[in-house]
């Protein structure tokens, strides 16, 4: 079934040029992106975008790193684009993401590991609406 993610190259991967490698890899890999754009999330935005982690410990590193600097956020939607993009990004972890995924690659930390993907679709749903509405996604 033709499924829609929401994906996020975080500031550090938007800091270490790496928007144009991540890209590459989701049109390689059949992700069609179908809406994107480049913000500078506020505190209270990357907050708000991380609400399910609000009680971890991580929460306010997490939130402060999200708003450090710019982001790039984009609606990718392929047959199961959700399990497809998850692929690509590799675990948590970057020491634990399998050879070959963009987090064993070029993450750097637990915390700072490049990209986002949507692990569920009723957070794909509530994470693109968080970002974009309908006029601002193709096909949509
Ligand atoms: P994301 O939601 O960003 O795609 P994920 O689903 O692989 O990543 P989550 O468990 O949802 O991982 O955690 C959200 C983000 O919080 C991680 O991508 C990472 O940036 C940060 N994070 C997760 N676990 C830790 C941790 N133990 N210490 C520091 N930061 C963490
Ligand atoms: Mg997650």
């Amino acid at each position: 079934m033709k499924e829609r993610t929401l994906s996020i190259i975080k500031p550090d991967g938007v800091a270490s040029g790496l928007i144009g490698e991540v890209i590459k890899r989701f049109e390689q890999a059949g992700l069609k992106i179908c809406a994107m754009k480049m913000i500078h999330m506020s505190k209270s935005q990357a907050e708000g975008f991380y609400a399910v982690h609000r009680e971890r410990p991580f929460f306010e590193s997490l939130t402060n790193f999200m708003s450090s600097g710019p982001s790039v956020v984009m609606v990718l939607e392929a047959e199961d684009a959700i399990a497809k993009n998850r692929a690509l990004i590799g675990a948590t972890n970057y020491k634990e993401a399998a050879e070959g995924t963009i987090r064993r690659e070029f993450a750097t930390d637990i915390e700072k590991n490049v990209v986002h993907g949507s692990d569920s679709p009723e957070a794909a749903r509530f994470e693109i609406g968080y970002f974009f509405n309908s006029l601002e996604i193709v096909g949509g």
